[in-house]
């Protein structure tokens, strides 16, 4: 079965809607695991910080129909289909990473281009997955990570008291340390 990561962030309500959000996928695709919650400013538009992490699980499920469920999380969050890109939302959840599938059609483009430019998922998929090699980058995701600028846009890890079950309980650090 393939591994999948999908990224989740959040910048009205964060830590309701995360938690709302984490407890339905694992509710919907069972065993899940989670990377810590990270605070960092909106890229690409003024608006309040986001938190966002990353989850892994397997599934036996079609990538479309994994789609067709984040986007269903997506409307419970509140968030309209056809919300505008660069503006606050309830939740935000993309699939970085389906197994080793590499697509590129209308409504999905695999490994997420955005993995390799926003530390926000770079970040938490080095904590959960740092020996995974990307399927087209030519390294793994802890390499990926280590050469990544991230001077430029810091993430601040939450404290685990804040991030509820779903958080794991190691001391504050780098992420992929
Ligand atoms: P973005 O996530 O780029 O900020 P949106 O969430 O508004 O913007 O974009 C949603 C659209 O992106 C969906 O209609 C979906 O079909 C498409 N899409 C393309 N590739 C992916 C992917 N890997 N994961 C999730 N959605 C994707
Ligand atoms: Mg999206």
């Amino acid at each position: 079965m393939p591994q999948v990561y999908v990224a989740a962030g959040s910048n009205v309500e964060p830590e309701r809607h995360l938690a709302l959000a984490a407890a339905e996928l694992e509710r919907v695709f069972g065993p899940v695991r989670f990377s810590p919650w990270y605070r960092n400013k909106a890229v690409g538009f003024e608006g309040a910080d986001f938190i966002n992490f990353v989850v892994g699980f397997e599934t036996a499920l079609p990538v479309r129909a994994v789609l067709a469920r984040l986007q269903a999380i997506e409307a419970q969050c509140g968030r309209p289909r056809d919300a505008p890109k660069w503006a606050p939302r309830t939740m935000d959840l993309d699939i970085l990473l389906y197994g080793d599938r590499v697509c590129e059609e209308p409504g999905l483009t695999l490994p997420r281009p955005d993995l390799l430019k926003r530390p926000y998922m770079l970040g938490p998929l080095a904590d959960l997955a740092p020996e995974l090699a990307h399927p087209t980058a030519g390294a793994t995701i802890g390499e990926l990570w280590q050469r990544f600028d991230r001077a430029a846009h810091r993430l601040v890890r939450m404290e685990p008291a804040l991030t509820s079950r779903h958080c794991d309980r190691r001391p504050p650090q780098e992420p992929g340390r």
